[in-house]
């Protein structure tokens, strides 16, 4: 907070590896919200991020925690849906055979749940449930979706 956020280029107090003291250093790498490399403006030694000593070194570190860890619990749950997806999947990949080829997708025909088949748009897909008369779920590579099958007549 308060100090908003610190990019490659921007000057902050480290502490010095060479000269010893907390000195004024230019950013020179950052990832997330951690500095990681520095410039010494005053010996001109390159050398990795560690903050100004003495004066409440307790207080940054714990900051520098925080920020990365919200970040890392945002990324995660974006993670985990993602990957419940793919995990499906790669499921149905793997129990698709060549004798269980995918039947090419037309809303006029009817598809029984497992069956394999193959849309236009969205590629190859498994049939996961059938909802009601003339709609059904299936599994792709984008997620679930419900498509129409199984209608009499195109009008
Ligand atoms: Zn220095």
């Amino acid at each position: 907070m308060g100090r908003g956020s610190i990019g490659p280029g921007d000057d902050v107090e480290a502490w010095c590896t060479r000269c010893r003291m907390n000195l004024n250093h230019r950013v020179i790498a950052v990832v997330g919200s951690n500095i990681q490399r520095v410039h010494c403006l005053t010996c001109g030694g390159d050398h990795k991020y560690y903050p100004p000593k003495g004066t409440k070194p307790e207080k940054t570190e714990r900051g520098h925690v925080k920020i990365a860890r919200s970040v890392d619990k945002a990324a995660a749950s974006v993670r985990t849906s993602a990957a419940r997806a793919a995990g499906e999947w790669q499921t149905i990949m793997r129990e698709m055979s060549p004798d269980r080829a995918p039947r090419t997708y037309r809303v006029t025909e009817s598809f029984a749940p497992g069956e394999f088949i193959e849309h236009p748009v969205f590629g190859i897909g498994r049939v996961v449930d059938i909802v009601g008369a003339e709609r059904m779920q299936v599994i792709f590579k984008d997620g679930r979706k419900v498509l129409v099958c199984n209608k009499k007549s195109s009008a």
